[in-house]
């Protein structure tokens, strides 16, 4: 490992007043938030004269596809050599939307050899500590957000423009549900009032990401509401979908994003989960929500591989379908205490 140097924040604000090689980097299966702050970082720093790439860990859902700047991002999994070598280039390298090196998935062993400071911009609880810059705050609502507060603090709002504000709105209306999520503050709002002046359109944003679903995908739905099932003396619902009713509707990435909600749309269900089948990882995807006090971080980083936000996070199983249900069957029953 190399000596980590940690900057100021006056330190970052001089890096970047002269045109550098930067790399932004979001999390393995980039979502809304995380496509959505990297592209609206890249249009502010090339707006500063940088030279800016977006390297993505691996592929992201389609119905994000369409945000500006989308054509110049760099996947890494399947373009390693130029992302390699913008990681070689690059003077100053973000890290957005995840608090530990091993979210980046297949890049996790390229940016823990490679010794160009690290400013990471983040919302996720428990930080680890590899940036040489960090700005985490757990009560943000996304990092979109926390990306606009950043330019906030470099004195350079005057530089917003429908392009960054396009992928920040992406991101936050993905991160708050369309705004509905508690830590969508007055703040939050204020945010996105700015962006609408300079020109977003957020209608087209809405329709873009929820209304882009292919038919197929709403027959996969009626599958997984087919297979909810309700605890009902733990307020708990869950949600399974195995790998041939994925394939029996031509899954494709994304298909199964947001599902998870509907559990806890059940009148009194406080905590839902989906167990996702994926035969060529050979895991259960696994991603839990919660409404109020019950914490699925803990839960998702003490049975599952995983973490997250209190109300929001994901992990794994490597049992089967069955036995991971089982499992959590078993678990819920010893938190009655904190669900009954
Ligand atoms: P989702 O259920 O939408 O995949 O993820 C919900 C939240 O949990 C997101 O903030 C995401 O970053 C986090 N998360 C999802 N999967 C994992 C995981 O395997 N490990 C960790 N540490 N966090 C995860
Ligand atoms: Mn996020």
């Amino acid at each position: 490992m190399f000596l980590m140097k940690s900057l100021t924040f006056e330190a970052v604000k001089s890096l970047l007043q002269t045109p550098k090689n930067v790399v932004i980097v979001p999390h393995v299966n980039p979502d809304g938030d995380a496509v959505g702050s990297s592209l609206g970082l890249y249009h502010y720093l090339i707006q500063k004269g940088h030279h800016v790439s977006v390297v993505v860990p691996n592929d992201y859902p389609d119905f994000l596809k369409w945000m500006p700047g989308t054509s110049a991002i760099i996947y890494f999994d399947s373009q390693t050599e130029l992302a390699q070598q913008k990681l070689e280039d690059s003077k100053l390298l973000f890290t957005l939307d995840f608090n530990a090196l091993h979210r980046s998935g297949p890049m996790q062993v390229a940016l823990e050899e490679n010794n160009t400071p690290k400013i990471m911009i983040d919302h996720h609880q428990q930080p680890e500590d590899y940036a040489a810059y960090s700005y985490s705050d757990v009560n943000m609502c996304s990092t979109s957000e926390m990306i606009y507060h950043f330019m906030e603090q470099m004195g350079d709002l005057e530089l917003m423009n429908s392009d960054i504000g396009t992928a920040l709105y992406t991101g936050i209306m993905t991160d708050t549900a369309s705004f509905r999520f508690p830590k969508t503050t007055s703040t939050t709002h204020r945010v996105v009032a700015h962006f609408i002046e300079v020109g977003v359109n957020h209608s087209e944003i809405h329709n873009k990401v929820y209304d882009a679903n292919r038919f197929e995908r709403i027959k996969l739905v009626g599958v997984a509401l087919n297979n909810l099932k309700v605890i009902e003396h733990l307020n708990t619902a869950y949600i399974t979908l195995s790998q041939q009713e994925l394939d029996s509707f031509g899954h494709q990435k994304g298909d199964t994003e947001g599902l998870v909600n509907y559990g806890l749309s059940i009148k009194g269900i406080k905590f839902a989960a989906i167990f996702i089948e994926n035969k060529e990882d050979d895991i259960i995807k696994i991603s839990l929500r919660s409404k109020g006090d019950f914490d699925v971080n803990q839960l998702a980083r003490e049975h599952f591989h995983g973490g997250g936000h209190q109300n929001a996070a994901g992990g794994k199983s490597m049992l089967s379908l069955e036995k991971t249900v089982e499992k959590f069957e078993n678990l819920v029953e010893t938190l009655k205490s904190n669900l009954a």
